[in-house]
Order: C-alpha cells, then structure tokens, then sequence
C-alpha cells in the first residue's frame, strides 16, 4: 500500500472517482438528484443493487470521495460522512440504543455531547452512566445487562487526561458492549483506535481535517469486531448482513432519516485539508509542545497539563498510545478567575474563541463559557476549576506565540 501522504493526495486507485476531463482537483456535484438511463436501473438503485447516485441526502460523489480517503487515514472497515461531529455522535448511538437501554460514557466531554447524553438521549428513554475512566473498575462495575457501548473520548477536553485504552477495550470485550471513540483531538493520524479494539470512531472533522476551521463536519468509522451480534437493535441487520450491521444501520436508516448529510461544498473544502494534513498536525503539535514546555517555566503559571512533557501525570499513557505527538490542547492554570480574564483579555495575536485545532491559536475560559450551565459541584468533578484556561495552538511562528503570551503575562499584578 502506498503512504499516508500519498493516499490522502491521490485517493484509493480502485475506490476513487476518475474525471473524464482528468481534472487533476475532485469536482464539486452540486447536484440534489440524479437522471438514470432506463427504469429497470432506477428500479436497481432503490433495491440497493446497484451503486448508482439517487438522492444527494444519501450520496453524492463529492462526499463519497472524501469518505474513500478518511477510510484509508483511518484503516476502517466502513466510513461515513455527515454534518457535523454531533451528526456523527448522535446518528451512531440512536443506531444502536432503543428506549431502555444505556450507555456508560466518560463523565469527561465534549460541551455538546455531555448536553446530547443528558437532555436529548434521556427523552428518547436512553439512560447515560458517567463514569471516570480513569478507574477502569468503575467502568465494568457500571456496566449491565441492557448497556450497549463504552463512550470515550481520545484525551478529554479541557482536562486533558489519557486513559488506559487496553485496558478499557479489554472491559468492553468481556461484557461483549461496543467501543466507541471520539478521535476529533488527535485524529486517526495520530491514533489508530483499530489497535486498541475500538468498534466505532466517531470524528468531527471540522477540527484537524477540515484545513483550518473552513467548514463543519463529521464522520463515523467502523472497525471488525465480533460484537455487533450482541446489540438487540442490530439483531435484524446481523442476520441480512453480518459483520455489515451496524454500517447499514447507520447509513440506510438513521443517516438517512435524520438528514444530516454533509453538503458537497463542505466534502470538497474537508478533501482540501486533508492533503495538508500531516504537515500541519506535525507543525501544530510541535509548537504545541515547545509552548507547553516553556510556559510550565512561567512564574505566574501554576499548572501546564500537556502529555508530552515528562512530568504530566499521563506522560507513559500517552507514550505508549500516540507517540510524542499529542494534538493542539494546552491546559494552563493562574492564581484565579480574575488573572485568567486579564490575562488572555491582554493577548494580541492568540484570538479569544471556542474552536481548536484551526491554523489559528486560539483561548477560552472553559468555566465561564462552555460550562457555564453547569453546578459548582459538577464543576468541580469534571475537573474545570475557574482557574483553568484551555489553550488551542495554531501554525502561527512560535516566537510571535510565546512574544504574546509574555507581554500578557506581564500585565498580571
Ligand atoms: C468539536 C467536537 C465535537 C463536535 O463537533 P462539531 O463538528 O462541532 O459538531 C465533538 N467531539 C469533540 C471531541 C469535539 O472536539
């Protein structure tokens, strides 16, 4: 098999799309439907005997390319594009929870995902146990007869813990409940969830992929697994499709039926990014690192959590897993709220603003804003003190970087 580089570049030799023109860049198919050559293979193409283009709302050309592609970064069974990273999360768990049936999920999340888990899922009749993965045995003691998946994040955000995949895939295997995972922090560039027994990755892609904060999106990945035999509500699709069933859940019934497919515009922007991929996570991460390390130097710095630095408490877990390269998230902590403020209110070249891994560094109080629904005593078990900032690092020169931060810190009495 060629490299990554070339993959995400050139696409699959078998699997992608080939121009009639050769244009050399994917065209854009802004198109909402397709005409057929005679009725016997419109007849074909609802059957799903054929692989014709029907309805843009279920495929388009555009996206099926992108979806090869993330299917080759990833090493997957199956990819799936849709809207959003949110898409991705709630199409892959109404694929596989009915009323009465639950989910142990980190208690450390994604803002939306945590407000998916406790309001959305919960008037569908689907119960959400949190737990700390971080103690795998609260993990297996919470699991019982009608829960369906473990979910995770890769590193949480905006903690920044690593957790002991192996050992929770284990758990996962021995109570025959699927592994999802949400890679959107490090990508399967940096994280291959196939060799640590996940099932499902979900990804929002408009994070890394996306090349720079154009667009919103989403994808799901499948893996083989032997599992999916044990989930009642792919019991049908078991039998009609094995080790399918899930993928044909997904994508003929609740990626379908919800509609959230990801626009063709969007496809092509996210392929765009994807050819610069490594060069910019490689780039993004070494001066994510370089940062880290030079702010925990920082007098007026009380804490810099970055796993790549030897003293982190999850430096070996995050060794053994990703290999150096931990993504864009710094967490820094100062004296209290009001330092937080009038720190990152003195920053000039670092924007204030909610998204990550983009080209451009951006910081947020995660207490304040993200959180800010959230109890003081919720606050305090998810680990996000008011004296937290979480930084995201962008491509900018990493001298114009530390220049900012210094004069910021300065400014602090
Ligand atoms: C951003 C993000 C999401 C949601 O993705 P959207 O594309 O914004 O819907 C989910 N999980 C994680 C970890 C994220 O960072």
């Amino acid at each position: 098999m060629k490299g990554l580089n070339t993959r995400l570049i050139h696409g699959d030799e078998k699997d992608s799309y080939h121009s009639d023109v050769r244009s050399l860049k994917m065209p854009v198919f802004q198109t909402a439907a397709y005409d057929f050559e005679d009725s016997a293979s419109v007849e074909r193409a609802f059957r799903g005997e054929s692989d014709s283009f029907v309805y843009s709302r279920i495929s388009n050309p555009t996206v099926r390319e992108l979806e090869v592609r993330l299917k080759s970064l990833a090493n997957a069974q199956s990819s799936l594009s849709v809207s959003s990273g949110m898409a991705a999360i709630s199409s892959t768990i109404l694929s596989i929870c009915d009323t009465g049936d639950n989910i142990v999920a980190s208690k450390y999340l994604f803002g939306n995902t945590y407000s998916f888990f406790t309001k959305t899922l919960s008037s569908f009749g689907i119960q959400v146990k949190f737990v700390d993965p971080e103690n795998p045995d609260e993990v297996e003691l919470s699991i019982d007869a009608q829960t369906r998946a473990i979910f995770l994040e890769v590193i949480t955000n905006p903690q920044l813990i690593v957790f002991d995949f192996e050992r929770i895939s284990q758990i996962a295997k021995e109570k025959k409940v699927l592994l999802i995972l949400d890679n959107s922090l490090l990508t399967p560039y940096l994280f291959q969830s196939h060799q640590y027994g996940v099932d499902i990755e979900v990804l929002s892609t408009t994070k890394f992929i996306s090349g720079g904060a154009t667009s919103i999106g989403g994808a799901v990945f499948t893996y083989p697994s032997d599992k999916w035999q044990y989930i009642p509500k792919l019991q049908e699709n078991y039998q009609l499709y094995g080790n399918a069933a899930f993928e044909k859940k997904l994508r003929k019934e609740l990626f379908s039926n919800l509609g959230c497919c990801l626009s063709p515009q969007n496809a092509w922007l996210q392929m765009l990014g994807l050819e610069t991929l490594t060069l910019r996570v490689d780039r993004i991460c070494e001066n994510a690192h370089n940062l880290a390390s030079w702010l925990s130097e920082q007098d007026k710095v009380q804490r810099v959590e970055y796993s790549s630095l030897e003293k982190s408490p999850y430096y070996q877990l995050s060794e053994k897993y990703f290999t150096s390269k931990v993504g864009c998230l710094i967490a820094i902590e100062l004296k209290s709220k009001k330092q937080c403020f009038d720190f990152m209110d003195a920053l000039k070249v670092i924007r204030r603003g909610t998204n990550f891994c983009d080209n451009k560094s951006m910081i947020i109080h995660p207490s304040s804003t993200i959180y800010c629904d959230l109890s003081d005593e919720a606050k305090e078990s998810f680990k996000i003190p008011d004296t937290l900032i979480r930084l995201g690092v962008g491509l900018e020169d990493i001298e114009d970087l530390k220049t900012d931060i210094q004069q910021a810190l300065d400014k602090l009495k």
